[in-house]
């Protein structure tokens, strides 16, 4: 008879090993590598110990999957204020700019094989030049003061506010919506007032932005394919 497995694990696999490795493979699945003679427990002890990592990786996967790796060839989408934008690459001497929009992205033949990065930098740009925008527009609606905008290339989070009044922006952010762009610009002005995540927080964003809740949810779900590279 088969022994149970622990919570999220799909296989183990016992080896002539010392120790005990996890792996989450492309496809989510989850492999524990151990010791032939490892207990169980031990195994069960050494997985929940990583659980909040497993949790990660699985949904980092995920994420992968649908994100289809970047060639940066003709027809291929791009994400900007919402929208899924083509790209065409066209010859050199077409443009001055390596990247430009114009209803479609145009990325001249030579910057090609450093794609990667030169849409890298255009995003921050926007971000830079959006988040601006966007920042003095509800700053001054609200009268809220802040120190300065900073764009951050932040995994983890959207958008942060320090104690000093720096407002930070992940560059990425500038592939949503400008609705949920917008909410998250109130969420960190907000911060400059109440530094937490208490009720009395959530009643200040509520009030700046009474619609405040479905742009969260949109990017709570929508968030991880926010993304240039799947990472
Ligand atoms: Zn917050």
């Amino acid at each position: 008879m088969p022994a149970s497995l622990p919570p999220l694990v799909d296989e183990i696999i016992r080896a002539r090993r010392k120790t005990i490795a996890i792996l989450v493979q492309r496809d989510g699945k989850v492999i524990v590598r151990a010791p032939v003679r490892a207990p169980m427990k031990l195994i069960q002890d050494f997985v929940e110990s990583k659980k909040d990592w497993i949790k990660e990786k699985k949904a980092l996967m995920q994420n992968r999957a649908v994100t289809p790796a970047r060639h940066f060839v003709d027809g291929e989408k791009f994400l900007f204020l919402g929208e899924k934008i083509n790209l065409r690459v066209v010859p050199d001497g077409t443009q001055r700019a390596a990247l430009s929009l114009n209803k479609e992205f145009l990325l001249s033949k030579k910057a090609q094989p450093a794609a990667m990065s030169v849409f890298e930098k255009w995003y921050k740009l926007e971000a830079q030049r959006i988040m601006a925008e966007r920042v003095t527009l509800y700053a001054e609606k609200h009268g809220f003061r802040y120190q300065k905008i900073r764009i951050s290339s932040a995994r983890t989070r959207w958008g942060s506010c320090s104690s000093r009044g720096t407002l930070s922006f992940c560059w990425r952010l500038v592939m949503a919506p400008m609705d949920v762009i917008d909410y998250v610009v109130v969420h960190e002005l907000a911060h400059l007032k109440i530094k937490n995540h208490s009720d009395v927080f959530w009643n200040e964003v509520n009030r700046l932005m009474p619609t405040y809740k479905i742009r969260r949810d949109w990017l709570k779900k929508n968030g991880l394919l926010l993304t240039l590279d799947g990472e």
